[in-house]
């Protein structure tokens, strides 16, 4: 499954979960992505691994990997809304990427 595909399934699920029935601003859709990831930085301030997947209230998979996929999982849904070729573009920029300078020229991070 390319990330079209799995951007066309996860909005199909928020679609059929009822989403998507009011209107989101571009700039909601920005907050609840940088929603999770405070929600990451949250599960790290509380001390769990990097790679540690715990289960809560009716076993709902919760840390920082299922952050980390709610992000992608919010981004793709989005994509698969906006009908963003969201598989090109990620080619594309690494790609563009590869032939940037050491540490872009300067900087930091
Ligand atoms: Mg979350």
């Amino acid at each position: 499954m390319n990330l079209n595909e799995l951007a066309k399934s996860i909005n199909d699920i928020a679609i059929n979960h009822g989403f998507w029935e009011d209107d989101r601003g571009f700039g909601e859709v920005i907050a609840l992505i940088h929603s999770e990831a405070s929600e990451a930085l949250e599960e790290y301030r509380h001390g769990h691994e990097f790679d540690e997947v715990y289960y809560g209230v009716n076993s709902k998979p919760e840390g920082i990997p299922i952050e980390l996929a709610d992000i992608i999982i919010r981004v793709l849904d989005f994509c698969g809304m906006a009908k963003i070729d969201i598989h090109t573009a990620v080619h594309e920029k690494i790609e563009y990427n590869r032939t940037r300078p050491y540490k872009h020229g300067g900087m930091k991070a």
